[in-house]
């Protein structure tokens, strides 16, 4: 009631002015009060029916917004302000400029008094369109005056900012404003991305001011139109991140290396230093990858990744290039021994086990480093140069290895041994020979192990040491087995034809283990060939054994399915772990030559003899050159010798010949002399 009577005293000398005015509700999009003008611009018959109108549907959400923040500015700081409106009274546009108060300062009902003071003509569409495409848009524009006080917010900019705000506060480092009123005041406009302080907390904004006079009084004011980038940085900077990092470890990637390498190596070609390119690679990985699992794999390369970067210093450069090979960047170098420092330093973390899960591992580092200047001055010839010595370390064994021209030399070598390869087996230039393995209780030669051997045109007979690994690398591997499986079983039906109660051993290679087809090619080899599958044994090694997973257990167990035998090659160089010794359908060890060739590892051998007795497997000394080795092994009862003292592996000719004139080597063995 006394609302209503203030507000009839507060309108009564409203009705005679001859200016639409009236009063409306922005909460319930109402109209309380009109004078006749007021009425007769909506085209209302009276107030009884403006007031029953519903125009919430011509109002926008964009509109709503603005006659709230109308509303709460004009009961809090503002006396009035004025807009271009245009309002649709009966559906027909008409266009005012409207002065905008608060109908009742006292009371907190969101009313606002709207004087229509001026009908717009059609010569200002332009201004109306610009006016409602400020109201509309999302884009924050505000105007300031020239000391950064703000003169006009539009409804997207007074939202976030909210009222009253000033230009310089909106910035979240004062430098960056002092810089821009600076330009702006040499420039007359700026456009940048900045760090801003809204209502909501800190945003990136990208803004565009500009000095323009103040319609108002024609002073200098700016104009700011901004919008939220915030986002839009993020993913930025993730796609950055994700195009020059390794996710799995955290490290640079290759492409950040390239990139790092060859301002690196600008930067050293200035102050005459020297820089240093580590390429390492970790020689057991794909082993351990594939028996142990992915997950198993990821875990060790992130704490090889952690390894490395402990053993350089912050400022260098740990990079992770894809699968088991890194990088490691040195520069500023004074002093080129400085990297022989840091290159001993990962070898011997790196020889410390790595524990994974359950597993303890261990990962032998093969590293090339290159030096800038003296082998290559762009990033891609060291990157090359480095990949080759760490090729070199590979083939030595690990360790690392700088490198020199002669490597150049090595790789060329390995590509022309490929290409001949491939020709090779179509020419059928490769051979098989056979190496006597002999019994220790009488003597007698008891199998042949079958080693692949190849015939080159120009290079003469080239050791399987020089072709295997790149017959692996290519795939070639799997013709070449099959060819040895065949040749070798054939070889074994004329010598059982012959009378010689012999095997033949086959040497499978890693990768065509892993393959799992390997029992079927066996299969396939001794029904073509007619073979009896107890005379062939198959040489493993032990990292075929490490996966605890299925597929090693069911290829092993449908290999002696068969019928035929398995040993492991190169016993005690590998993991040498006891376990699956046991858990395998296994019948003999091979113990690896080094035993036999130091002394001080004689210790090791008879172990594995004494174990090979307890397991039930029998172990046969591979490498034995000496009648001191002979007499020794003896002594120790080792089940099966196998060397060069008895012979070298020769053609098979010759090893029909040493079946037939060698029939026990009883008579020269001590233990029966
Ligand atoms: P492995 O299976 O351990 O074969 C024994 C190697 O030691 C042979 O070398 C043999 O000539 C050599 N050797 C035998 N007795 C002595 C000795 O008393 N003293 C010394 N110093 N060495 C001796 P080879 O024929 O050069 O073969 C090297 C390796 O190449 C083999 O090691 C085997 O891992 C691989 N290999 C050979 N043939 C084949 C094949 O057909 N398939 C696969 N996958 N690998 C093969
Ligand atoms: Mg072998
Ligand atoms: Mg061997």
């Amino acid at each position: 009631m006394t609302r209503l009577t203030n507000m009839s005293m507060r309108t009564r000398h409203l009705s005679v002015l001859q200016i639409p005015i009236w009063v409306f509700d922005v909460h319930t999009l109402r109209f309380v009060w009109a004078n006749a003008e007021g009425l007769r611009l909506w085209e209302a018959p009276d107030l009884e029916e403006l007031r029953l109108r519903d125009i919430s549907v011509d109002i926008s959400q964009a509109v709503r917004t603005r006659l709230s923040q109308h509303a709460e500015d004009l009961k809090s700081t503002v006396d009035a302000t004025t807009e271009y409106w245009t309002f649709y009274p009966k559906g027909k546009p008409q266009s005012y400029e409207c002065v905008i108060s608060d109908f009742d300062a006292e009371s907190s009902e969101p009313w606002l008094m709207i004087h229509a003071l001026k009908k717009d003509d059609s010569s200002s569409i332009d201004t109306l369109y610009r006016a409602n495409a400020l109201l509309h848009t999302s884009l924050f524009v505000s105007v300031y005056d020239h000391g950064g006080k703000e003169l006009y917010s539009n409804p997207a900019a007074r939202a976030i900012f909210g009222s009253q705000h000033s230009l310089a506060e909106q910035f979240c480092e004062q430098e960056n404003w002092q810089l821009i009123e600076r330009q702006l005041h040499q420039q007359g406009h700026v456009s940048t991305e900045a760090r801003v302080h809204t209502l909501s907390g800190e945003a990136w904004h990208s803004m565009t001011l500009e000095t323009c006079p103040n319609p108002v009084d024609g002073g200098n004011a700016i104009l700011v139109s901004e919008y939220d980038v915030t986002e839009a940085r993020e993913a930025r900077r993730k796609i950055h991140e994700l195009a020059f990092t390794d996710t799995l470890t955290g490290l640079p990637n290759r492409a950040y290396l390239l990139d790092a390498l060859s301002n690196k190596i600008h930067v050293a070609r200035q102050n005459s230093h020297y820089l240093a390119v580590f390429f390492i690679d970790l020689d057991r990985f794909k082993v351990i990858n594939d028996s142990l699992g992915h997950a198993a794999g990821d875990n060790l390369l992130k704490a090889v990744a952690k390894r490395l970067q402990d053993c350089i210093r912050n400022s260098q450069l740990v990079a992770r290039l894809g699968g088991d090979e890194f990088t490691v960047l040195l520069d500023a170098l004074i002093d080129k021994d400085d990297a022989i420092v840091v290159a001993d330093r990962i070898v011997e973390s790196l020889s410390e086990p790595l524990v994974v899960g359950n597993h303890e591992l261990l990962v032998t580092p093969s590293i090339g480093v290159s030096y800038y200047p003296e082998h290559g001055d762009s990033g891609n010839t060291l990157m090359q140069h480095a990949d080759m010595a760490m090729y070199s370390a590979k083939t030595a064994g690990g360790g690392y290895k700088f490198f020199n021209s002669a490597m150049l030399t090595n790789v060329r070598e390995r590509l022309l041994i490929e290409g001949d390869l491939r020709y090779a087996l179509k020419d059928e230039q490769l051979t098989v020979h056979y190496q006597p393995k002999i019994e220790t209780q009488f003597g007698q030669v008891i199998g042949m192990e079958a080693l692949v051997r190849w015939n080159h045109p120009t290079r003469g007979m080239v050791p399987p040491m020089e072709f295997i690994s790149v017959a692996e690398e290519t795939g070639m591997i799997s013709q070449i087995t099959r060819y040895v499986l065949r040749t070798a079983m054939r070889q074994q039906c004329v010598w059982s034809a012959l009378g010689h109660d012999v095997s033949v051993a086959i040497n499978i290679s890693p990768r065509e283990f892993r393959s799992g087809d390997i029992a079927l090619v066996v299969q396939q080899a001794l029904e073509e060939t007619g073979c009896d599958p107890a005379q062939v044994e198959l040489e493993i090694t032990e990292s075929m054994l490490m996966a605890d997973s299925g597929l090693v257990h069911s290829t092993l167990t449908s290999m002696k399915d068969l019928g035929i035998k398995l040993s492991i090659d190169d016993f005690g160089t590998g993991y040498s772990n006891l376990v699956y010794l046991k858990k395998f359908p296994l019948d003999s060890i091979k113990a690896d030559r080094a035993f036999l060739m130091d002394t001080d590892q004689l210790a090791v051998l008879e172990m594995i003899i004494d174990m090979g007795k307890r397991l039930s497997l029998s172990v046969v000394a591979e490498g034995v050159e000496t009648r001191e080795q002979l007499n020794w092994l003896l002594e120790h009862d080792c089940d099966e010798l196998q060397g060069y003292l008895f012979s070298r592996p020769v053609n098979a000719e010759e090893a029909t010949e040493y079946l037939r004139t060698h029939h026990s080597w009883l008579q020269k063995m001590p233990k029966s002399a």
